[in-house]
């Protein structure tokens, strides 16, 4: 089950610029079924905890407190191949480099504030989708 799954969250500059709706719009039209979707705001400290792995990098610091200014929609996916095809679908982490048509490339500002957040690994997807819902908040 675990590998036909990635998790999502639309970050707060995309939210703020209004993208939510044409963000879902080419998350659906990319073939994936939103099987989980909260609207919420990530503490500094929870955001802290979600991106722990990065601790270590130079911009922890100001991903975390970007990834907490404001509120974010997330969401667990469903669909063949999800982690990897959604990667393809949101593009390169540099929108700058990201691909045309893809969702960075269309609606993302700079590296840091990149719209999209999507889960690298099928175990990353599995403890990230863990990390913002129960259980009971999941329907496939
Ligand atoms: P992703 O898997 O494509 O999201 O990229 P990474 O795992 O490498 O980085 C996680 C997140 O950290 C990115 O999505 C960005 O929001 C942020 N980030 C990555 N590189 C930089 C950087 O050089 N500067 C800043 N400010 N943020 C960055």
């Amino acid at each position: 089950m675990a590998t036909n799954r990635t998790f999502t969250m639309i970050k707060p500059d995309a939210v703020a610029d209004g993208h939510i709706g044409n963000i879902l719009k080419d998350i659906i039209a990319g073939g994936f079924k939103i099987v989980a979707m909260k609207y919420t705001k990530l503490s500094p400290e929870k955001a802290g905890e979600f991106y722990a792995v990065h601790a270590e990098r130079p911009f922890y610091g100001e991903l975390c407190e970007f990834m907490s200014s404001g509120p974010i929609v997330a969401a667990i996916l469903e669909k063949d191949n999800a982690v990897a095809d959604f990667r393809t679908l949101i593009g390169a982490t540099n929108p700058a480099q990201a691909a045309e048509g893809t969702i960075r490339k269309k609606y993302a500002k700079s590296i840091g504030e990149n719209a999209v957040h999507g889960s690298d690994s099928d175990e990353n997807a599995a403890i990230e989708s863990a990390f913002h819902f129960a259980g009971t908040e999941i329907f496939s």
